[in-house]
């Protein structure tokens, strides 16, 4: 109990509504908290802890931010993951019988924030709800500041890793669940706030009503497929919680879409952490990313857009072709591309801006800022219409639609120079609204009404140095000096004394007053009722303003691409299916290694893998180059399918389905997990999923265990990735041993990174050659590294007693006699009893001579054995 005052009692009653949150009660200036969320607001917020009297014993605690300052402390609450129930007086105060009315009039939260100061400038902040459903994990997002919406969901044996590496992706600040779940999802989803919501709110029957009610009755949305369950009931939750909180529906979001992320390539969470694709390993930042040295953006909308192409590369010839041939035209045009770069810097986040003005929260000089943004739209479209032999961009022309009305409309509507809120007036344009002209000119006539009063008042009363002064408790009011006091007429009224002087009124000034102060009050009314309205007209052109955002993102980020390509001598691949599975590349570079060395210090490479090499062994020294240039092999295939040009001279990519980087060993002490654990973790999963259209990037498998626990991990590894699951694979290791793969196992080939000798120091060349390297450097690299010359000298002599010991041994590769097996790790079969029999029964069948019916059984008979 908080108190037994009106106020207090009606304060508790809106509480109890919104238990999880902190209530900001608007009180006069202020937002006020009580109880244990004024001692939790103020020190989370590092402000004053006073007290109220509230009919009480005792004073109840007490803090309160002020209501102008509020976006700031409201931003750093949600960055701590806190929800805030905004609660507003719903009458005026000077009218109110008795206590005001009071009610919330929307819920702050992670992923329903739509404050500038929370974004990154070029992240999305995503809301997410997920459910499990018969077996199937549905996955529903939205960046509520944008009105992108999406679904999908995830089925079979792999359905968490898959929903685990969805949410990574994605990276939600909010996710909305069942209670019952948070046990599950919680481990999937680091860093997101957990939001538990009732059962019923994720019910198949609520979602379907409020999809069919939000989107059109028989709009594709509404009409997500039967077995989407999983998916339609989170989708469901989303738009119930947005309702809750924003007490209003999403009028942003206009369509959802169902998509699912094997139509991509996959990158799986900890790929795409190792290529350090959107952040760095250590520092966990967009610099030093590859995101970061492609980003040629100029627009926050685009930025968005090209790390959503990053994340989601695709797998169609056709669309990524046209992609290219988008980037090739405009990187054939230098002065047209600039000229259209030049266009994008006015561009302001014109998607965010929509749903601001939807929400009735966007200031007048943002509207300007729309203004400014929609006027460079017939430049754009003259350029684009420049452009052409792009199918991308004719598409882009032809759909991107200029909005000339809504500027003409700004452009009437709204003063050049709006001021910064909406309390002072002035937002208006003259000749837009009568009324707003009259009452304007009757406040500055007032004015100057006035000001022709004091001359006159001088001249009459002969008080030279008599002044009109204003404030806001007396008005207008007439000023003597002390010294004249005696010159003062009898008509002029004392109102305050002062030091050195008193203040009068007189009736013409009182009357003038009214005149001013009246007009500049119904004239603030107006221009707010009137500015109001403004935003509801602009608002009903969402459609067509996301419409055009959307036109104008992907040519951004076209633009940057071609930028891109141009600084830094990037060129467009050749693309085939991936059934032909070659990767080729000359002069092949690291896009971000490059750019930290000095120019030219890099040393490109070349690489043929044809159809039949499956495993690439790649041996050298430390420090030699390896990880350097397998990591650019699969940026270099990211890139190409994420539209992209590539740092090569010449790139051939048949087009990959999923791509695996394990790189490096580190702890995940977080999940209880140890480095060679992890690393297992890691391999084994690639194992379970990569497919012979597959990219396999292993730097270094079995470091994290005793030497030869590690060598057979990694012997045996190689050996199911080539003979079993034939996915195209670059392995950098230090096992020397591996090397004897090639001899024997058609599809292996050794490559190596040289190294110059010279005495006892060793130079890297930083090219990779063809054949293994002829001995390992690491003692070498040692001494590099400034070790003492002692530890050197005896590890050469340990050296070289371990190797006078296993001298002449070899290891047989799987499928070889055993005979000269003498210290081989024990022989894999890579097929089970039932599997050879199937593989038998199989091969002895007739094809020609049985029905389709017959095969039909056959099949699952042997589907069964195998099962
Ligand atoms: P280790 O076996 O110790 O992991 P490594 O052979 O994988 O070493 P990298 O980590 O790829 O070696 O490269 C080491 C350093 O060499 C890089 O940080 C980079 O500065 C430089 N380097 C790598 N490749 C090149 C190249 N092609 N041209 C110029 N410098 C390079």
């Amino acid at each position: 109990m908080l108190g037994n005052t009106p106020m207090m009692q009606q304060y508790q009653q809106i509480k109890r509504q919104y238990p999880d949150t902190l209530l900001f009660f608007r009180l006069g200036d202020f937002y006020e908290m009580f109880g244990p969320d004024a001692t939790l607001a103020a020190k989370e917020l590092e402000i004053t802890l006073t007290g109220r009297e509230a009919g009480l014993e005792e004073r109840i605690p007490m803090c309160g931010v002020p209501y102008h300052a509020v976006d700031t402390y409201l931003a750093r609450l949600i960055q701590k993951g806190y929800k805030v129930a905004i609660c507003e007086q719903t009458e005026d105060p000077r009218t109110a019988k008795g206590i005001v009315k009071r009610e919330v009039i929307r819920v702050v939260t992670p992923g329903t924030s739509l404050d500038g100061q929370l974004f990154t400038e070029e992240g999305n902040n995503y809301l997410a709800a997920v459910c499990l459903e018969e077996g199937t994990w549905g996955l529903a997002f939205t960046d509520f500041s944008t009105g992108e919406f999406r679904v999908t969901d995830f089925i079979g044996a792999n359905a968490q890793a898959a929903l685990r590496d969805e949410l990574s992706r994605i990276n939600p600040a909010e996710i909305l669940i069942r209670a019952a779940s948070a046990e599950t999802v919680r481990p999937l989803a680091k860093g997101a706030v957990l939001t538990s919501l009732e059962e019923d709110i994720f019910s198949y029957r609520q979602a379907r009503t409020l999809l069919a009610g939000h989107f059109q009755a028989d709009s594709p949305e509404s009409r997500l497929p039967a077995e989407a369950k999983a998916a339609v009931c989170s989708a469901g939750a989303i738009l119930y919680y947005l309702q809750e909180t924003q007490k209003a529906p999403p009028q942003q979001i206009r369509q959802l879409k169902m998509y699912q992320a094997e139509s991509f390539l996959m990158i799986d969470a900890v790929t795409f952490r190792n290529l350090e694709i959107t952040r760095t390993l250590r520092a966990n930042e967009k610099k030093g990313s590859l995101l970061e040295i492609m980003d040629k953006t100029r627009t926050a909308a685009g930025s968005r857009l090209l790390k959503t192409w990053l994340q989601r590369p695709l797998t169609d010839r056709s669309a990524l072709e046209e992609r290219h041939q988008a980037v090739e035209v405009l990187l054939q045009h230098w002065s047209l591309r600039q000229g259209l770069r030049k266009s994008l810097d006015e561009v302001y986040d014109m998607e965010r801006l929509t749903t601001r003005i939807l929400y009735k929260r966007a200031l007048p000089r943002e509207l300007l800022a729309l203004r400014n943004s929609l006027s460079v739209l017939p430049e754009i479209k003259s350029i684009l219409s420049n452009l052409l032999n792009s199918v991308y961009l004719s598409g882009l022309t032809s759909e991107l639609d200029t909005l000339e009305d809504i500027r003409a409309l700004l452009e009437r509507a709204v003063c050049d120079e709006a001021p910064p809120n909406l309390n002072s007036g002035n937002i208006i344009k003259a000749g837009f609204h009568e009324e707003v002209d009259r009452l304007r000119t009757a406040g500055q006539n007032g004015k100057k009404w006035i000001a022709a009063l004091e001359a006159s008042e001088k001249e009459k009363t002969g008080i030279k140095s008599l002044k009109v002064g204003f404030n806001k408790v007396f008005g207008y009011y007439f000023e003597v000096t002390r010294a004249n006091l005696a010159l003062v007429p009898e008509y002029f009224q004392r109102k305050q004394t002062l030091a050195n002087g008193e203040r009068y009124v007189t009736e013409e000034l009182l009357r003038l007053e009214n005149e001013v102060l009246g007009a500049e009050e119904k004239l603030l009314a107006l221009e707010a009722e009137i500015y109001d309205s403004l935003l509801t007209e602009v608002g009903s052109f969402r459609d067509r303003i996301q419409k055009t955002t959307q036109v104008l993102s992907q040519l951004d980020v076209l633009q940057s691409l071609a930028e891109l390509a141009a600084k830094n001598n990037y060129v467009r691949p050749q693309l085939l299916e991936k059934e032909k599975n070659i990767l080729e590349f000359k002069g092949l570079r690291h896009p971000v290694v490059e750019r930290l060395l000095d120019s030219h210090s890099f040393i490109p490479n070349d690489l043929e893998i044809a159809t039949e090499v499956i495993l690439s062994i790649i041996t050298g020294p430390n420090m030699g180059g390896k990880s350097t240039f397998c990591r650019s092999v699969a940026l270099a295939v990211i890139m190409a399918q994420a539209g992209s040009f590539v740092p090569a001279e010449q790139a051939v990519i048949s087009l990959r389905d999923r791509v695996f980087a394990r790189v490096g060993a580190s702890d995940d002490l977080g999940s209880g997990q140890s480095t060679f654990m992890v690393e297992m973790n890691e391999v084994a999963n690639i194992l379970r999923q990569a497919t012979p259209h597959s990219l396999v990037i292993l730097d270094e498998v079995g470091r994290g265990t005793s030497t030869y626990d590690g060598l057979s991990m990694a012997w045996a590894v190689s050996e199911y990735l080539v003979l079993r699951q034939k996915a195209k694979t670059l392995f950098a290791t230090h096992y020397h041993e591996l090397t004897q793969l090639e001899e024997n196992i058609p599809g292996i080939r050794n490559l190596s990174a040289a190294v110059r000798e010279k005495g006892e120091q060793i130079i890297f060349l930083h090219k990779i050659i063809d054949g293994p390297a002829d001995k390992s450097y690491g003692i070498q690299v040692g001494r590099l590294a400034g070790l003492p010359a002692e530890v050197i000298e005896r590890a050469h002599a340990v050296l070289r007693d371990i190797e006078a010991e296993h001298l002449g041994r070899t290891i047989v590769p799987t499928g070889q006699p055993a005979a000269a097996a003498e210290t081989a790790p024990a022989q894999t079969s890579f097929l089970t009893e039932q599997e050879e029999e199937v593989l038998g029964r199989l091969s002895a069948l007739d094809l020609n001579s049985i029905t389709p019916l017959e095969a039909l059984n056959i099949l699952a008979g042997l589907k069964k054995m195998i099962k």
